[in-house]
């Protein structure tokens, strides 16, 4: 039996299990849309990452869990306007995408520095969340600089309509630039349930796992 998140997180873990051995691959499991309880399920179970990607909803599942000792990583597009109140909660941010948003960050208050990815749109569509690849070096400069930031390295969503390890290979180059720019920035946050195979072909350090783990979504609303 595997259908209870628990024992899915259980089988999951137990696949990457050569992985983690090899170089430390940090599991989150994106709970996006379901309910605090079925965190609490899988923080009971032991895990501690979790990926939330829209304000409030996730900033309300981090106050009804305060506590549990958690590592929030906010993956959805960062609003600027909304921006300085996800990281009073969220410990990773993966989605910084203009020095805008750095601006607007290191306008807020009171807490340590933001562990960030400077996240690459690897698509045609300049829509879709992400910095341009030609501007990758200098929002992580950016970052690297930044008094309310810590640049881990890079963040990215494999785009449809393409084979999902090419686009993961141009995300393992962007990494290894930023790497240069500073050599603690060795975080590559990418793979999701359908591609995080590719994902570690192509060195992601960290997988964002939400339906094989937490089952279908509940519909919006
Ligand atoms: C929802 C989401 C995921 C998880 O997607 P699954 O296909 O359910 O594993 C990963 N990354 C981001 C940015 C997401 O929004």
């Amino acid at each position: 039996m595997t259908d209870a998140p628990a024992a899915r997180l259980a089988a999951f873990l137990e696949q990457l299990e050569d992985a983690r051995r090899a170089r430390g691959v940090t599991l989150i499991v994106v709970t996006k849309r379901h309910p605090a309880a079925l965190v609490r399920e899988l923080a009971e179970a032991g895990h501690r990452d979790f990926g939330e990607s829209r304000h409030p909803e996730s900033r309300d599942k981090a106050e009804e869990l305060a506590g549990l000792g958690l590592t929030w990583h906010f993956v959805g597009q960062l609003q600027r306007n909304k921006a300085r109140q996800v990281a009073r909660y969220a410990d990773v941010l993966h989605s910084i995408d203009s020095t805008e948003l750095v601006e607007v960050l290191e306008g807020g208050d009171e807490r340590p520095l933001r562990d960030a990815l400077v996240q690459v749109n690897l698509t045609d569509d300049p829509g879709r969340g992400g910095v341009a690849p030609a501007d990758v070096d200098a929002l992580a400069e950016r970052v690297a600089a930044s008094s309310a930031l810590r640049l881990r390295g890079v963040m990215a969503v494999a785009p449809l309509g393409e084979e999902p390890g090419r686009a993961f290979e141009r995300l393992a180059r962007h990494a290894e630039r930023v790497r240069a720019i500073d050599p603690d920035a060795r975080w590559i946050s990418a793979g999701m349930s359908a591609d995080w195979r590719e994902a570690l072909e192509h060195g992601a350090t960290h997988l964002r796992i939400g339906t094989a783990i937490t089952g279908n979504r509940p519909a919006d609303g």
